[in-house]
């Protein structure tokens, strides 16, 4: 299986507030096997941001294995409309949505998913909220409920304060291309001055919007060049919004609610979960976007109150992204993924 033989089956749907959203069902060259996989992109990315050029993706090896595969756009993703969104807008009225939508369309009892930084994020806080029930199993990586991350990053979203007092609803990592205002050019001048460890603009400014590290996101050796170009086009709009509940939550050491509403807690991680699904957590051991630690207390927390249920993998080697771009990651990660979806 290759991106040539993917058979793309557009859906539309909207979320549980009315914001617009697709799903993308990609049908392989037999009919499915297995039950539905959904796949759920991070922060400033897209459900395509899974079928990177240049490796065999994480699409290719489901299809492969008979899965029922859907790439999930959420509001978040730069291949709808932006607009300003928080973690709960997503958790509360993204991902029931989708779940729904795709159970109601393939008839199954239950779904999986594959989760992404703040993807993995939000459907976690859905499914501790007790609002994803006909979720069976979460592979998640980065980051779920406990955001642990460097110190300077830590710094940099009181720098992003900044922009919001000058009005910025969003900070674009397209800001490498114009056109732009003077704030534009002087934001992205500094960072290309302090990221040279590659000419690729949006490498750079994915650094510094989303960790802390030369790059951030990935180690370059784990990336093809075809793949490390092609990030050249990817990742776009972050509001402020979402920087500030991961500020809150930081200070706060779990992901706290931006303000109560309806069934979200205040405190995602303070009661027992209100879900039966299972949690296998992924990370790199060198994750520079968010720690592994992230991870690591998000496991604790759930064995805590369901022991004997959830799986922690820390991948050597692997940063953030990576573990979906990497150009060995369909032999040194997919087949764990794989044997966590089939458990
Ligand atoms: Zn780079």
């Amino acid at each position: 299986m290759t991106r040539a033989d993917h058979r793309d089956e557009p859906h539309f749907l909207r979320a549980d507030d009315g914001t617009p959203l697709t799903l993308i069902r990609v049908r392989g060259g037999r009919e499915p096997t297995r039950g539905p996989v959904i796949l759920i992109h991070g922060v400033g990315m897209r459900a395509e941001s899974f079928r990177p050029p240049g490796i065999r993706s994480l699409v290719d090896v489901l299809l492969d294995e008979g899965w029922d595969v859907w790439l999930f756009n959420w509001r978040g993703s730069i291949d709808l409309d932006p607009v300003p969104w928080t973690l709960d807008d997503v958790a509360l009225n993204d991902h029931p949505a989708a779940v729904r939508h795709v159970l109601g369309i393939t008839g199954a009892s239950a779904v999986k998913v594959v989760a992404h930084c703040q993807g993995s994020t939000t459907m976690s806080m859905s499914a501790v909220a007790g609002l994803v029930p006909g979720v069976a199993t979460i592979v998640s990586n980065g980051v779920s409920l406990h955001p642990h991350m460097p110190v300077v990053s830590r710094v940099k979203l009181h720098v992003l304060r900044q922009l919001v007092r000058a009005g910025e609803p969003y900070l674009d990592v397209a800001w490498r291309d114009g056109p732009e205002t003077a704030r534009h050019a002087l934001t992205r001048m500094a960072i290309r001055t302090w990221h040279v460890e590659c000419g690729n603009p949006t490498c750079n400014m994915a650094s510094f919007a989303l960790g802390a590290g030369h790059p951030a996101l990935w180690l370059h050796s784990n990336l093809a060049r075809v793949t490390h170009d092609w990030l050249r086009y990817e990742f776009g709009k972050i509001p402020l919004s979402f920087y500030a509940q991961l500020a809150a939550s930081d200070r706060a050491g779990q992901i706290v609610a931006i303000r109560a509403r309806g069934p979200l807690p205040g405190r995602y991680a303070e009661a027992p979960p209100k879900s039966t699904a299972r949690f296998a957590l992924f990370t790199g051991a060198q994750n520079r976007s968010f720690l592994p630690s992230s991870q690591k207390e998000t496991f604790a927390f759930l064995r805590r109150h369901q022991p004997g249920r959830h799986s922690l993998h820390v991948l050597a080697g692997y940063g953030h992204t990576d573990v979906f771009l990497g150009r060995r990651a369909h032999h040194e990660v997919f087949p764990k993924m794989l044997t966590e979806l089939r458990r």
